[in-house]
């Protein structure tokens, strides 16, 4: 079924899907609803205030205003919404083109510190297919950042490929590498539920800081006395790096379309994720839009539902 996805035309969401949760740096509660959008329009947060619309961002690398701790987009007006990276790579790993994210609050809500629950809700609603095909972003030339021992590079292919390698000295983690063909297949069943880290020594700093003040055992693996402290352990054999990768399709979804090339990365994270697409996009000869190829006309859209979506169906 998975694979069906990745066809050649664009996706939106079949109905509207409405989440509540809490954003994991205010602490304060938000809601979000995730609105069926049509051709082209792309992923747009639209963020409201007291009900009204006070803008519309595009989900961007070209509006990314800081890259700290999470993601965080923003307008010219200084408008922000930080922590898309969860939600964008649930849209992108199950290969939704268009929709419109409303928010009223500036953090996408943390949920359970992966994108378990986004992909549990788009998989009740179901995925409708469009009748335009679909456009991607193709690597034409290599490019490749380089930071502080941290690289990223991008290279040419003819699908989405991702490699993501991280090492870190607290033997807890240590070096992992995960390398996978991205579909929404491997999206939903080896990377969706990895959740988030962090070693408590860094989580009490943030805490003193005011930050990370919604981050608890329920949506963040925390690493402490050399050990995985929440006491039901790790979701899979090297959550960290699959969270990472997690994180990566996440933030290369900021392209504003799904890639056509190989990802790879060394101790990346937001950061150096963004400044590889950054590197693709300062030269108009990285890269070209290339539409899929056209397939048989169909007299309409094809409505594509997930199995849990298809048990509800009146
Ligand atoms: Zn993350």
């Amino acid at each position: 079924m998975s694979n069906r996805f990745i066809g050649a035309r664009q996706t939106t969401l079949a109905r509207e899907i409405q989440l509540t949760g809490t954003g994991v740096h205010s602490g304060a509660p938000v809601s979000l609803t995730l609105h069926p959008a049509e051709a082209d329009t792309g992923l747009r947060f639209l963020v409201t205030k007291r009900g009204r619309v006070i803008s519309e961002i595009a989900a961007h690398v070209a509006n990314v205003k800081n890259l700290t701790l999470c993601t965080v987009i923003g307008d010219e007006a200084g408008t922000t919404v930080g922590t898309v990276e969860h939600l964008l790579a649930a849209l992108r790993g199950l290969s939704i083109d268009n929709l419109y994210i409303e928010i009223d609050s500036k953090e996408v809500p943390i949920m359970d510190g992966s994108s378990a629950e986004f992909v549990e809700a788009i998989d009740r609603v179901g995925i409708r297919e469009l009748s335009e095909p679909r456009k991607y972003i193709k690597v034409l030339k290599s490019v490749r950042v380089e930071e502080g021992g941290c690289w990223g590079s991008l290279e040419p292919y003819s699908g989405f490929r991702m490699d993501v390698e991280i090492d870190f000295t607290s033997p807890v983690i240590g070096r992992q590498r995960l390398q996978y063909e991205m579909s929404p297949g491997i999206f939903r069943h080896e990377i969706s539920r990895a959740r988030t880290f962090g070693f408590m020594s860094d989580v009490e700093k943030l805490w003193k800081a005011g930050l990370a003040l919604g981050a608890d055992l329920s949506n963040t693996v925390a690493i402490g006395d050399g050990k995985v402290m929440n006491r039901e352990g790790l979701r899979y054999p090297q959550e960290f790096v699959r969270h990472k990768m997690l994180d990566a399709v996440g933030d290369l979804a900021l392209a504003g379309m799904p890639l056509l090339g190989a990802y790879r990365s060394y101790r990346g994270g937001h950061r150096l994720n963004s400044m590889v697409l950054q590197a693709l996009f300062s030269d108009a000869s990285n890269w070209a839009v290339v539409q899929a190829p056209k397939t048989r006309a169909t007299r309409a859209p094809v409505q594509i539902t997930a199995p849990a979506a298809l048990a509800a169906a009146e």
